[in-house]
């Protein structure tokens, strides 16, 4: 091992000391012998170990970590701290901006353990609430960690919706508009994006030159008919070469299970049916069968859902309500009365203003005597900006054992609650789905808030039995959020459709944190164009009167 691997392992040591809170000069004495060692201007295994201590910044227990890392190539409390530190809490060194003191803080007192958990505490600001943390340091971690993640190569749907008019349009210039299309993931508005793929109609051996410029994008794969490329943002771009624009299209962008359906169909000459603008359009038509909406292609028996259910979508104006948003008063960054106008500019009719509950200290959650004040402030605002009017709510911690947050007496007072997990979210199947189900089966719970706590492409959520879930919901006539932040999307998708069938509600909600967040309605907008969620379903898509008499219906 040469001077800058040793350098290295004292330097991590060090790192992961001071990561778990050790003694800080014990961590120094390392990371000085780092320091040292890097510099050393001859290989320090190659001189006697006795030597070594005459060497400034090395100690007793540096000589002691040294020998052993030249025997075994590693040193035990090295490889105890790693054995007991989350790969995640690890990764977290590669930010730029915090030290292993502020991982410390992140991981111990914040309980954060990923960067995509770390990327979603930074947007509900709640990094501000401990020491040493400012709203520089807040941005240029979520900053860091959006690069970082970037890197890996995997996008949310929404960070390749904001580049998407760049690529777009460089594309466009090099083949011409009417002879690209996107395809794949991206066209079937899945959750997460690995590849972003497009059909070209062109020559796929004349077409590799035009990518020639000064700044070539990489190329990673080439393929019979398609070639694939890297950008400079780590985002890999497909290209399907054809000249036969619309069967590539429909082949690249349904499923496997979707195509089998579609190719099982017969052409039936002579019973066309319109012919819908989408460019792929045609081979619908030709064989006599309804357009089908290119989110839902994913399982065969989506062919064969009646006309309505294929051509018809959600769309984002039949949205009417705010359901589920944070303000000032718990860990959002706008006042109620802001959130208000915002709300009545996008001509909603209401707002389920839902802060966080006590027991979510770290989001500066409410207590019973501040529910209080926040209900008095809302009376004054309903009278000010009726007809529109603010719905009471509050977002309520599922505690350990499934019960709610606060006493009756207080939520009593709420016109809904929505409950959700946000502590001791390692959980077996079993307790995970046991402690939904008594909250659920509480008489003030209304809408279950993202159900397994997942956050796309950084934590897995805890494991929960969704068939058990959706039952409970149905049998307590719990309503079910498609939380739409685009990091979430929780309920998933692909368990909509069996929570329709079984007549359980669901709401799209943007869990707001500012007002720009109330864009995010639009993510949960596109995964339930994925499923057969009509506007009679969702709650948000209520009026204001209607979602009032539901309230009063489910009492
Ligand atoms: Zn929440
Ligand atoms: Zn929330």
């Amino acid at each position: 091992m040469d001077n800058i691997g040793i350098a290295e392992k004292l330097e991590l040591l060090s790192k992961l000391l001071d990561i778990h809170g050790a003694d800080p000069f014990k961590a120094k004495a390392f990371a000085a012998a780092s320091f040292t060692i890097d510099k050393l201007p001859y290989p320090l295994f190659n001189t006697p170990i006795d030597k070594w201590r005459s060497i400034r910044g090395i100690g007793a227990s540096v000589t002691n970590a040294l020998s052993q890392l030249q025997e075994t190539g590693t040193i035990d409390l090295l490889e105890e701290l790693l054995k007991n530190t989350p790969p995640g809490v690890i990764e977290m060194l590669q930010i730029k901006g915090i030290g292993p003191k502020k991982i410390h803080t992140i991981w111990k007192e914040m309980g954060i353990e990923s960067m995509g958990e770390l990327l979603y505490a930074c947007q509900e600001n709640r990094l501000l609430h401990y020491k040493g943390f400012g709203e520089k340091t807040q941005e240029a971690v979520a900053q860091s960690i959006q690069f970082i993640l970037q890197h890996q190569g995997h996008f949310l749907f929404a960070e390749i919706e904001a580049i998407f008019p760049l690529i777009d349009n460089y594309l466009a210039q090099l083949f011409g508009k009417e002879n690209i299309a996107v395809t794949g993931s991206f066209r079937r508005q899945l959750p997460t994006i690995e590849e972003l793929a497009y059909v070209v109609l062109a020559e796929k051996e004349n077409s590799k030159t035009k990518f020639e410029t000064a700044q070539p994008p990489l190329l990673l794969e080439e393929e019979e008919g398609s070639l694939l490329y890297q950008l400079k943002n780590g985002l890999r771009l497909r290209l399907y070469f054809t000249n036969d624009l619309p069967t590539t299209l429909f082949n690249t962008s349904c499923s496997e299970d979707f195509k089998i359906a579609f190719d099982n169909i017969a052409l039936k000459k002579g019973v066309k049916t319109a012919v819908h603008d989408a460019p792929d359009g045609i081979l619908f038509s030709e064989k006599g069968i309804p357009f089908v909406h290119p989110a839902k292609r994913e399982k065969g028996t989506q062919l064969f859902d009646s006309t309505s259910s294929t051509q018809t979508v959600l769309h984002e104006n039949q949205i009417r309500g705010l359901i589920h948003c944070h303000s000032t008063w718990s860990d959002g960054s706008n006042e109620l009365e802001e959130m208000v106008q915002e709300c009545m500019k996008r001509n909603w009719e209401y707002m389920v203003i839902s802060d966080h509950s006590a027991s979510a200290f770290y989001a500066n959650g409410l207590s019973a005597e501040r529910v209080a004040a926040q209900h008095q402030q809302i009376d004054l605002l309903n009278k000010r900006y009726a007809p529109f009017r603010i719905f009471k709510s509050i977002e309520s911690d599922i505690l350990s054992d499934g019960s709610l947050d606060y006493e009756e007496t207080v939520l009593s007072s709420f016109d809904l609650v929505i409950a959700s997990i946000h502590s001791n979210l390692r959980m077996l199947k079993e307790k995970a789905t046991e402690r939904l189900i008594r909250a659920i089966e509480n008489p003030f719970t209304t809408i279950l808030g993202h159900p397994t706590g997942r956050l796309l492409l950084s934590r897995a959520g805890y494991p929960i039995d969704h068939e058990k879930i959706i039952d409970a919901c149905a049998a307590n006539k719990v309503a079910i959020e498609i939380n739409a932040h685009p990091r979430r999307l929780d309920l998933d998708w692909t368990w909509v459709d069996h929570a329709l069938e079984k007549g359980v509600l669901l709401s799209i909600n943007p869990d707001a944190h500012q007002l720009e967040g109330f864009h995010d309605i639009r993510y949960g907008i596109l995964v339930a164009q994925k499923t057969k969620l009509s506007a009679s379903q969702n709650l948000s898509s209520f009026s204001c009167k209607e979602f009032e008499n539901w309230l009063i219906k489910r009492k």
